[in-house]
């Protein structure tokens, strides 16, 4: 599955590379980049006080997408490995 970043619209043909809306570069959801906060937090066993932290001190983005809150995982695991 893949998902436009600009206008939320989901594809499920996994060869197209291009919202054919906008242009916009798809996001591919089934590799799992971003991770709901709960995703974060059981795959990483990281606490709600240190998302909070990362988030506070710019160390950390969290992204809003629709009512979901998501993190990528990347960001995530960088952050993990700076203490
Ligand atoms: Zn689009």
């Amino acid at each position: 599955m893949r998902r436009c970043p600009t206008c939320n619209r989901n594809y499920t043909d996994e060869a197209l590379l291009f919202c054919l809306n906008d242009g916009a570069t798809l996001v591919d959801t089934s590799a799992k980049q971003a991770l709901s906060i709960r995703e974060a937090r059981s795959q990483f066993g990281v606490s709600w006080g240190r998302l909070i932290i990362g988030v506070a001190t710019g160390k950390l983005k969290i992204r809003r997408i629709g009512r979901d809150w998501r993190v990528k995982r990347a960001d995530l695991e960088a952050y993990m490995r700076k203490r």
